[in-house]
């Protein structure tokens, strides 16, 4: 079968879920036997969201292949069975860094370069490329229909129905139908502007998502398939649901999916949710709770971490648990006392990755408190250097040991700029100067070889694992000795034996720290065993203080 296309839009307001509905749109797919693959268009000009706040912009997430890229294609490789890599987002500044370098060399033989056809060209060959092999590529334009800065991606999409031919290409827009509780009615008229916006721009949309807290009764679909000139039965009710992974269930009971392939034309199997049905039933009926305290910098934006809060749900899965989420400011963790009232209900504590001075003293001390009191500990990335510190200071005796990221003068640097590394392909390669600048990140897969016994043996249960990062800073060597001798284990290494990967500590129920974001590979159908093997550890701990 030769490729077909989705495009998904998004209208009246951000935050609608289109991220969700897309990854839940292939997910249907996958269902009914099709392989896909997703692209995601940022109509912002930076090259990545790499450099990005995510304060402002939500989790950076990582692919294998190393790219930096929107939160959304967490979501597709979580619903979906797709390895993503840098050529599935794509932003406004990488498109015309194409273009501008193609005319500076010369490729346009001397013509105006223009938004249309050049920038809208540049835009179809990046959809066009994911199109091997593929049954369907599905298209997410960030943002919303009447942003100025989407103008270039929408007219691309409309164009590109035409080029690959109407029953090859589908629209989907995702609006907002908002209940009014005095006037105790759903509104459609904000769905009606946000199509008319479409249509002024050339497309009509084939399928209405409609976000809302409700089920549409008839009336309200006829009404809007009349003024937005679609089938009655292509206006489809996105509901609110208890648990995301609740959507592709919600899309097919409404049609969705049918939907969609009676206007691609394709024919396929019919669908099988069960998978999603086992997810769902283990996230409803949880038996037991678990309480997991997240000491990080951006607490009160779940955004930043959305990975991480998926992966620590999919371990309380593997556990038949449900958990609660306990965001602790480490700013406000400005002594010993404090983190022992903070995290007096944490079952297990985890200090997830980072960048920047803010808060690392807090960090330490949840992490000294998770050591000594003998709490489950997790630490990913910053939070694994952190633990390393914690230790070097109060055990090893190595006073004031910190990492060069926040102190360049400390006495002993445990963690520290290498002034080489090797890239994914096992290049040597150089870092310049002693500030880390742009390009200099060690980023994506990279295999590790675990130990045993361990932790993380027991975890993974195999010899070779691969998993992504996206750090500068690295273990320092020197100090091994001074650190095992002490009670530290390094159970995960890089294949050469160079970069510690994983530490451990002796005399501790359950405490581990890795280099590695494991957030990113954990997936609802298989947990991460680090987050099932962690949540398992809190779950035991909750019992040993009920039982004591
Ligand atoms: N800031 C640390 C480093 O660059 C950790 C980064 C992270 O947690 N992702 O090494």
């Amino acid at each position: 079968m030769r490729s077909k296309f989705i495009f998904i839009t998004g209208g009246v307001v951000s935050s609608l879920g289109k991220g969700l509905a897309s990854a839940s749109i292939g997910a249907l797919m996958e269902s009914r036997g099709l392989t896909v693959t997703f692209l995601k268009f940022d109509p912002y000009i930076n090259v990545d969201p790499g450099t990005m706040n995510p304060f402002q912009h939500g989790e950076v997430f990582v692919t294998d292949d190393g790219a930096e890229t929107d939160l959304d294609l967490g979501h597709y490789e979580r619903y979906t069975h797709v390895t993503l890599s840098k050529d599935n987002n794509c932003t406004t500044g990488k498109i015309y860094n194409a273009v501008i370098t193609k005319e500076r060399r010369g490729d346009y033989l001397g013509g105006t370069v223009q938004v249309i056809p050049h920038i809208t060209e540049e835009i179809k060959s990046n959809i066009r490329k994911l199109a091997n092999g593929v049954d369907i590529v599905i298209t997410e334009i960030g943002g919303t229909v009447g942003d100025i800065e989407g103008l270039p991606f929408l007219e691309a999409i409309r164009q590109f129905k035409l080029d690959a031919g109407r029953e090859n290409a589908l629209y989907i827009h995702l609006t907002l139908v908002p209940y009014i509780p005095t006037a105790g009615e759903l509104k459609t008229k904000p769905t009606q502007h946000s199509v008319k916006e479409l249509r002024s721009i050339g497309i009509q949309p084939d399928i209405i998502l409609c976000r809302t807290d409700r089920f549409l009764p008839k009336e309200v679909k006829a009404k809007i398939a009349l003024f937005c000139n679609v089938d009655e039965d292509a206006v489809i009710t996105a509901k609110d649901v208890d648990t995301i992974y609740e959507v592709p269930i919600v899309f097919h009971k409404e049609g969705l999916d049918e939907k969609i392939v009676e206007k691609l034309n394709i024919w396929t199997k019919s669908p099988d949710l069960s998978d999603w049905e086992t997810i769902v039933d283990k996230i409803k009926s949880p038996k037991k709770t678990v309480t997991i305290a997240i000491v990080g910098k951006y607490v009160d934006l779940t955004e930043s971490y959305k990975s991480l809060n998926e992966a620590i749900t999919h371990g309380g899965m593997a556990n038949d648990c449900q958990i609660r989420h306990l965001y602790i400011d480490s700013e406000s963790l400005e002594s010993d006392a404090d983190a022992e009232e903070k995290l007096k209900d944490a079952d297990g504590i985890i200090v997830p990755g980072g960048f920047g001075n803010r808060g690392i003293e807090g960090k330490i001390r949840a992490i000294h408190y998770a050591r000594t009191r003998k709490v489950p500990f997790l630490g990913i990335c910053l939070g694994m250097q952190l633990s390393v510190i914690e230790f070097a200071r109060n055990v090893a005796g190595l006073e004031n040991a910190h990492s060069e990221e926040f102190d360049p003068q400390t006495p002993y640097p445990v963690i520290y700029w290498m002034s080489y590394w090797r890239d994914q392909e096992n290049q040597l390669q150089k870092r310049e100067g002693a500030v880390p600048m742009g390009g200099t990140m060690r980023l994506g897969a990279y295999p590790c070889i675990l130990s045993q016994p361990s932790l993380a043996w027991d975890a993974y249960k195999q010899e070779t694992i691969h998993e992504r990062h996206r750090h500068r800073y690295e273990f320092n060597n020197k100090f091994i000795g001074t650190l095992t001798q002490s009670g530290m284990t390094v159970s995960g290494k890089s294949p050469d034996g160079e970069l510690v990967e994983i530490i451990e500590l002796k005399d501790h129920p359950w405490f581990l720290g890795c280099q590695f974001h494991p957030e990113f590979k954990s997936l609802p159908r298989a947990p991460h065993p680090l987050f099932a093997a962690f949540i398992k550890a809190s779950l035991e701990n909750t019992r040993s203080k009920t039982t004591s």
